[in-house]
């Protein structure tokens, strides 16, 4: 079958690591004989440079003509002292607004491979683990087309006040929580709320709509936790959770510290969604690893590529429904990991925080090179 993927390389380590993630939807391609029609736009500081604005006009529509969106990462201090209409991270927004993707779905497991580069102890891990055993894996949904970052703001007192507005409807929070419960029936069957509803009106109004929609969910474990209690149950027993859906501003902190616990933020994918209907080819979604730019690592190749390559197997799963091509590329990445590759950040942090001396067993490899194994892997699988 033919697939249009739209691919923004975006700034800094984005065009990086989207290199190999496409070079990996390529063999999935070749083998199952689809064919990825590639679709490159700008956006984001480059589009900034070329033309002037974060998200031309042109990207957004040629984006939305395609079957699935995949992104690098924006942004980086050359755009910094814009104003924020025009900063790269407002392409991110009116992406994610233009196409209609309100929910963001994104794990974060400990893979046994990268237990050393886990900065938790084992029995923190074991705390709350259903099993005992030192593992987590968790599902953050995101809400990420309302909010703080989508509502009015702006400046008073000649410049030297400043409001944001948090803003959300019983429509907008419904939605996001029926993806959440639908994710977690085909999980552990567990969701928690995460809100700040003691202080703030719209996180109540996000109470009263999950009371209502859990009705609908009875073989669902619905329970609600406060955002700062939540912060701190991650890194005190993050085992405890399955499914956590909140909202914008929240996940969006509360996916960084969890990517912290999987050893790095490099590692972790997400999939951005408008409807979920599990075994069914998917509409438009937007794919890209959590991580930004990262400017100061750019250009080096040693940026970790992995949680763009498995951006590209949500991809597969949600877009269109390739759930033995998405579990093939999943599965390559383990491989890669057995064999003792790490991009530099993975190994650092096993020499840091690993209780045995693990960096003879393992061997440290570029961006590139890292791809191309996750390549060689999915290469093997077949032969
Ligand atoms: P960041 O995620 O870019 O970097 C945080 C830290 O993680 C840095 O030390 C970086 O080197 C490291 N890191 C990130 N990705 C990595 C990878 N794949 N492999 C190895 N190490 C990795 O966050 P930041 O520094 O706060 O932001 C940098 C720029 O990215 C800013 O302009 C920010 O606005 C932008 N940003 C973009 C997105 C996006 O495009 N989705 C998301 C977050 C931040």
């Amino acid at each position: 079958m033919d697939y249009a993927i739209a691919l923004v390389p975006g700034d800094g380590i984005g065009p990086e690591v989207l290199g190999p993630a496409t070079e990996v939807l390529d063999v999935v391609g070749d083998h199952y004989g689809h064919v990825f029609h590639y679709v490159e736009l700008e956006a984001g500081g480059k589009a900034i440079d070329s033309c002037g604005e974060p998200l031309p006009r042109e990207t957004l529509e040629a984006a939305k003509q395609c079957d699935a969106l995949l992104l690098g990462a924006v942004g980086g201090p050359k755009w910094d002292t814009l104003p924020g209409q025009l900063r790269p991270e407002r392409a991110l927004l009116g992406l994610r607004a233009g196409l209609g993707v309100f929910a963001n779905l994104r794990p974060a497991a400990l893979l046994p491979q990268l237990k050393d580069a886990c900065p938790l102890k084992d029995e923190v891990l074991c705390r709350s683990n259903p099993q005992g055993k030192p593992h987590f894996d968790l599902l953050i949904v995101r809400e990420l087309t309302g909010g703080l970052y989508f509502g009015a703001r702006g400046r008073g007192n000649e410049g030297k006040s400043a409001f944001d507005t948090e803003t959300y409807s019983w429509e907008e929070i419904e939605r996001v929580l029926r993806i959440g419960y639908t994710a977690a029936r085909l999980r552990r069957k567990r969701l928690c709320v995460v809100d700040k509803a003691n202080v703030l009106e719209s996180s109540r109004l996000w109470r009263e709509v999950a009371a209502a929609v859990a009705q609908e969910y009875q073989d669902i474990e619905t329970s609600y936790l406060y955002v700062d209690n939540c912060a701190m149950q991650l890194i005190r027993a993050p085992g405890q959770f399955d499914v956590i859906v909140t909202s914008n501003l929240f996940g969006d902190i509360l996916s960084d510290e969890a990517s912290v616990l999987t050893g790095s933020i490099g590692m972790l994918p997400s999939a951005s969604l408008s409807s979920f209907v599990p075994g069914h080819k998917g509409p438009m979604g937007m794919y890209e690893p959590i991580h930004g730019s990262a400017p100061d690592i750019a250009g080096q190749d040693i940026a970790n590529p992995l949680g763009t390559i498995l951006s590209g197997a949500m991809l597969l799963r949600y877009s269109f429904n390739l759930e033995e091509a998405a579990a093939a590329v999943e599965a390559a990445v383990q491989t890669v990991l057995d064999a003792g590759l790490r991009t530099k950040d993975i190994l650092n942090r096993s020499a840091v925080y690993g209780t045995e001396k693990k960096e003879k067993t393992e061997k440290l490899v570029g961006t590139k090179a890292m791809g191309e194994a996750v390549c060689r892997a999915l290469a093997q699988t077949w032969a």
